[in-house]
């Protein structure tokens, strides 16, 4: 019996085992992820789950019902060691687990889905034991059990994840100091106007946000801990959070050959150069017909999308993968929806009421519409995507009239 073997089980994993199931997989599949717990949903890791607004069980992707009903072979406390191109097998670690021995697994097609870890912290002190990163579930409940009342926690990165953590800590009553390198807050994935409206929001429920500033040094002080900045200022905490971006997990791949530069590079139908290896998700890199350039996203979208797009082409449906990206993120009750990558832009048009927290930002390239921020404002983001396939062309004026509806934006 032929058989598809996933390495990684999360978002993607699980969204590539359903498709091959749907689209009439009848061989084996092998589901190895170096994580413990059933496959979980990420993105509440930093919202609802570190504010016990969500269960458990109601984190899992699927339940366990569905792997049987998929007869799927979940292999789980594994880590993928190597990949054999030639022998067309992995080698396994068991990591520990009794009675696991270290394994090697043959595969008719493998499905590398490692997505990307934190990127580590090199300053004095990094290695304290105050000292957390939030990528998966065990990371979430260290943290939320540092989330307690009155106690002062220090996020170091204001990009999304320290954003979020920083809004999750204000509402279970901590004391909140982010510190970041840039001059604004989340200056990599959004424009100044964007920014600045988050940097406001926090501020006003009780963040202190030092921008332009480094953290130099960590180290105990008393019962706590304290920071020492590069404008020689201290910052005394209980527990810190670093949330500096993420580095592709490529390692496995680049050791077996695949070409890699900054995340897997695959084609269209998430292939490998190796015609029997794909890579789907956070740590795959694809070329973008829609922007004309190579991207790698990190994003439950493309992770679901590049998983469907795998899976159909194992099972001899080759049909390109060419969505718009997109992404969102929950700070309070601010829902930001982003339709697109903003890169390049020459004008930022807003439309809405900032003040009333319902606005969205155009970003076009010589009047062609790049990309949409949409905050409180899903309209714009449900047309935004349509505006970005279509190339279309738009003049300022028409964008910030709120008498024109979102849809008919869309009209020539
Ligand atoms: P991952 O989810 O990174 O999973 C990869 C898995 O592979 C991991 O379990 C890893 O441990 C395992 N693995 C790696 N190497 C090996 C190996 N050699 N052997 C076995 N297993 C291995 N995205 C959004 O779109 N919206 C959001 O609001 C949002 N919020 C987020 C909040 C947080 C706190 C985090 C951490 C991420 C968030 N993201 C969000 C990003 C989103 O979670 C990722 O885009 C998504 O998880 C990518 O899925 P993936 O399956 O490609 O990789």
């Amino acid at each position: 019996m032929k058989s598809v073997v996933i390495i990684g089980a999360s978002h993607a994993a699980v969204e590539a085992v359903s498709t091959l199931r749907k689209k009439g997989w009848s061989g084996k599949i092998v589901l190895v992820g170096d994580e413990t717990p059933l496959p979980y949903h990420r993105p509440p890791l930093s919202k609802a789950y570190l504010q016990d607004a969500i269960s458990e069980e109601k984190l899992l992707l699927r339940n366990e019902q569905f792997y049987q009903d998929s007869d799927v072979t979940l292999m789980l406390g594994r880590r993928a060691e190597s990949i054999n191109r030639d022998a067309k097998t992995i080698k396994l670690n068991n990591m520990g687990n009794a009675g696991a021995g270290s394994e090697i697994l043959a595969y008719d097609k493998l499905i590398i889905a490692t997505g990307t870890r934190a990127r580590l912290l090199s300053i004095e002190g990094a290695d304290l034991p105050s000292v957390h990163y939030l990528r998966t579930k065990d990371d979430a409940d260290i943290i939320k059990a540092n989330m307690v009342s009155g106690k002062k926690m220090l996020l170091i990165g204001a990009g999304y994840i320290g954003l979020e953590i920083a809004a999750s800590a204000v509402k279970s009553g901590c004391d909140v100091v982010v510190v970041e390198l840039a001059d604004r807050v989340l200056a990599r994935v959004t424009s100044p106007e964007v920014s600045e409206f988050y940097q406001r929001f926090h501020t006003e429920q009780g963040v202190d946000i030092r921008l332009n500033t480094a953290v130099q040094k960590l180290e105990a002080a008393g019962s706590a801990y304290s920071a020492t900045l590069d404008n020689g200022e201290t910052v005394e905490f209980d527990s810190v959070v670093v949330g500096i971006g993420v580095l592709p997990n490529v390692e496995l791949a680049e050791e077996a050959g695949l070409k890699c530069d900054n995340g897997i590079v695959v084609n269209a139908f998430g292939a490998t150069g190796d015609e029997d290896i794909y890579a789907i998700g956070d740590c795959s890199k694809y070329h973008s017909v829609i922007y004309d350039r190579d991207i790698r996203l990190e994003s439950i979208p493309n992770a679901n999308g590049q998983a469907r797009t795998a899976a159909a082409a194992i099972c001899g449906e080759k049909v390109a993968y060419n969505e718009v990206p997109w992404f969102w993120s929950d700070q309070y009750d601010i829902k930001l929806q982003t339709a697109g990558l903003f890169d390049g832009y020459d004008e930022a048009v807003v439309r809405g009421d900032v003040a009333e927290n319902k606005f969205s930002v155009f970003y076009l390239k010589a009047g062609r519409v790049l990309a949409v921020d949409a905050i409180n404002s899903p309209m714009e983001f449900m047309i935004a995507k349509k505006l970005i396939v279509a190339k279309a062309v738009l003049q300022a004026e028409k964008i910030r009239d709120l008498s024109v509806k979102p849809k008919d934006l869309l009209a020539k």
